[in-house]
């Protein structure tokens, strides 16, 4: 295959075949099927091409950073959609506090990935400055490709292709991203199309793939102007744009001037939201949560009504919830950064309540559930975190030294401080405007309430800005800053460990400091001297501070936050405690680690995995809890009716019980050679002795937890488990892993597992046990 994929660099194209790809088309939700455009084209390829797509994609996504303008964030690696919607959102934000008149232009580029002109495409390529053997590569896919569509199941002839990118192609929508570019560039440069002002920056446009956003001022001259550029690069490109189908969002041009642009230009206007990349853009910031958020809700309850009508186990309810309910709440956290009511959080939970228990009283607490599997939880999504953390993760972003975020200057403008030091700053000195933002002043407020209650800094903290901190007047003068800092920013960290001027020395490479930056120096350290509790500014950084300090966007941000923020509470779960004494045991921290990974990860049978989190977490209903509820009901034993039914016991220590278990542990020996202790410890709690790496890969294991999972199923009868139901629970245990040893080409290892279970279950010992046992069994 690598010598067919560079034999392609030099003249042999690919066969036609390899080229051909199946169009399906996907109707779009609400559209009219009788129509040809109500259907997206998703082109299904052969693999190699899509091999060798990839790897020119995966080698031309480093580069696209440096290549295209931080303008466009789709498909950019450290670019999301959320750079762009919080451009839309600072922008309105920004208009409505300076007085600028601005208008939100959403255009509808019709079938752009199809449409992209082919010479136009690798002339810009070839501009970029891609190499000639990569260009061969893109050149050899794009040659000649021929198309077949499938509908209702029947493949037409096929034709020629000879413009587009192919959507389904992993390299298409940066070819796309790339041809963009120069069109981009056209209206930046257009002096004709004025931008909103930022504090250093004029934004004019924002684009994810072919979702542009405009930002116009000026409008009776910037919006012809838009159109005018739209034409003479869609006579280039290819592109052409739906003018019915672009929407224009009034946020502050006067209603006169708005009324006389409606008659001249056939766009469609919208009259208080339009959507953009998934959500609604409203002119003032006050809708945002009402039409972003509260529909929100309705539709979770919705989709959570249909997977109720699925059967589903209870870590399956969890599951669902965060796959399919958290990834929708998290862009919208993301995407849209207002203040959340406390009742939306709390309408969020009951529904998350409602949908877990399956209607049922919870048996188990929030608290304990949205616990990692590690911290004795089940990692179920806690909203409330997640809303933190992504206001935390802006404030990361406010400290970015990289310049690269377009909405970070427009958040900033008009604020006397820059972003980066409103954290940091001492409370008095932060500006009226800051706090009064309506995205900033949020961030700041919940800022000021975590940061405390969640360890993530102190005040004063290291990171206290001595440049733009209106508390500081004197400021610091440029010549000393570079002796001290990389970059304009000086921060308290870099002057706390140099105790005294005398201590302070020039660096080499500068010229060296002056008196005046010496007696600067010192104004510093009689600053610091002044501040309350100063001797913290020598600290070492906190995790979170640490983040901050770093001047980059924090990949993987809100899963490395949230875990910062879940690891606080260390309190140990309360099920922990209760089985301490009742065993009257100490376990130690290492001893529940193994226990809690033999829970989830004992087997690749899944459901046995709710079976032991349940037991560990001691789920069940025993006689003496049903007792504690209800004060009536009768707390003995259900199977012997002679002792109390507490969960050691019902689990252990009943008399009809006891048989059960000794002969478990016989077979698991003769099976095995693993001698297990008799003790609850041992079969409950899976402490066993053994290596946990070894023990959970043995067949140990699976008969232990087949033994477990049948008293569960044996819960209110008055009976014990039988030998027959625990060989045929053994079996499905069996059964599952073999057909995933199959699919994962381990099927010999396999046997040599189970070996001598198979040989102890066809042995005649065995057999004459089982009819034994039907013999005794009542009918
Ligand atoms: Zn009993």
């Amino acid at each position: 295959m690598v010598s067919t994929l560079n034999a392609v660099t030099t003249e042999t194209p690919f066969h036609p075949h390899t080229l051909c790809a199946t169009i399906t088309v996907l109707p779009k939700p609400g559209k009219d099927p009788s129509e040809c455009s109500s259907y997206r084209p998703i082109s299904l390829l052969n693999s190699d091409v899509k091999i060798l797509a990839r790897i020119l994609a995966d080698r031309l996504k480093q580069f696209l950073p440096g290549l295209i303008h931080p303008d466009q964030v789709g498909f950019i690696p450290g670019r999301e959609a959320r750079d762009g919607t919080q451009r839309a959102i600072n922008a309105v934000s920004a208009a409505r506090r300076s007085g600028q008149h601005l208008l939100l232009l959403s255009t509808d580029a019709e079938k752009a990935f199809d449409r992209v002109l082919w010479p136009f495409l690798f002339q810009t390529l070839r501009t970029l400055g891609l190499g000639p053997g990569f260009l061969a590569w893109v050149q050899a896919l794009y040659t000649l490709p021929k198309a077949r569509i499938k509908v209702n199941g029947a493949l037409s002839a096929s034709f020629q292709i000879s413009n587009g990118t192919r959507q389904g192609c992993p390299l298409s929508p940066l070819l796309f991203a790339l041809s963009l570019e120069p069109f981009l560039e056209a209206v930046r440069r257009n002096t004709a199309i004025p931008g909103m002002k930022g504090a250093y920056l004029e934004h004019k446009v924002t684009a994810y793939a072919d979702d542009l956003l405009f930002f116009l001022t000026d409008v009776r001259q910037s919006l012809p102007a838009v159109l005018g550029t739209f034409e003479s690069y869609g006579k280039l490109a290819g592109l052409k744009i739906n003018m019915t189908k672009s929407e224009i969002l009034n946020v502050s041009v006067p209603d006169g001037e708005a009324a006389r642009l409606r008659d001249t230009f056939p766009f469609h206007w919208c009259d208080i939201q339009m959507r953009y990349l998934g959500i609604w853009l409203t002119p003032t910031l006050q809708e945002l949560f009402a039409l972003n958020f509260l529909p929100l809700l309705g539709t979770i309850r919705d989709d959570l009504i249909l997977w109720n009508n699925k059967l589903l186990s209870w870590m399956g309810r969890v599951a669902v919830f965060k796959m399919n309910v958290l990834p929708h709440v998290l862009y919208l956290l993301q995407t849209v950064p207002v203040a959340l009511p406390g009742s939306f959080f709390k309408s969020f939970r009951s529904e998350m309540i409602k949908f877990v228990w399956a209607g049922r009283r919870p048996r188990l607490r929030l608290s304990v559930l949205y616990r990692t599997k590690e911290a004795g939880g089940l990692a179920l999504p806690d909203l409330l975190t997640y809303y933190r953390v992504t206001q935390l993760n802006r404030l990361v972003d406010w400290s970015s030294t990289e310049g690269r975020r377009g909405w970070l200057d427009l958040e900033g403008a008009d604020l006397t401080v820059p972003l980066w030091t409103v954290p940091w700053l001492p409370h008095r000195a932060i500006p009226t405007a800051v706090r009064t933002h309506p995205l900033v002043g949020n961030t700041l407020r919940l800022w000021d309430r975590l940061k405390f209650s969640h360890a993530l800094s102190s005040s004063p903290s290291p990171l206290l800005p001595l440049t733009s901190n209106p508390s500081f007047s004197p400021g610091v003068r440029p010549t000393l800053c570079r002796h001290l800092a990389e970059g304009s920013r000086l921060l308290v960290l870099q002057v706390a460990h140099i105790p005294t001027q005398e201590a302070l020395t020039s660096r080499n490479d500068l010229p060296p400091l002056s008196f005046m930056d010496r007696f600067n120096f010192q104004q510093i350290h009689h600053y610091l001297s002044s501040l309350p509790e100063g001797h913290k500014l020598t600290r070492a950084l906190s995790p979170f501070e640490r983040f901050c300090s770093l001047g980059l966007a924090l990949s993987h941000g809100i899963s490395t936050l949230y875990s910062l923020l879940q690891s606080r509470d260390s309190e140990p779960p309360l099920f922990m405690g209760i089985w301490e004494t009742e065993l009257n045991l100490t376990i130690s921290d290492k001893e529940w680690k193994t226990t809690l990974f033999l829970t989830h990860h004992g087997t690749r049978a899944v459901r046995y995995h709710e079976t032991s989190y349940k037991i560990l977490t001691r789920w069940y209903y025993t006689p003496l809890r049903r007792f504690q509820f209800t004060g009536t009901s009768d707390p003995t034993c259900w199977r012997c009716g002679k002792a109390l039914g507490s969960y050691l016991h019902i689990w252990w220590y009943c008399s009809l019980l006891q048989p059960y278990w000794s002969w478990v542990g016989e077979v698991i020996t003769e099976v095995t050679d693993i001698s297990l202790e008799h003790a609850p410890q041992t079969f409950l709690l899976l402490l066993t002795g053994q290596p946990t790496a070894s023990f959970k890969k043995s067949v140990a294991l699976r008969l232990l937890l087949a033994a477990r999972h049948l008293i569960s199923r044996h819960w209110r009868p008055q009976s014990v488990p039988s030998l027959r139901e625990w060989i045929s629970q053994v079996d499905e245990i069996f059964r599952i892993e073999e057909r995933i040893a199959a699919r994962e080409d381990s099927t010999p290892e396999f046997y040599q597992n189970w070996y001598y279970w198979l040989e102890f279950v066809s042995s005649t010992s065995l057999r004459r046990q089982l009819e034994l046992e039907l013999t005794q069994t009542p009918p």
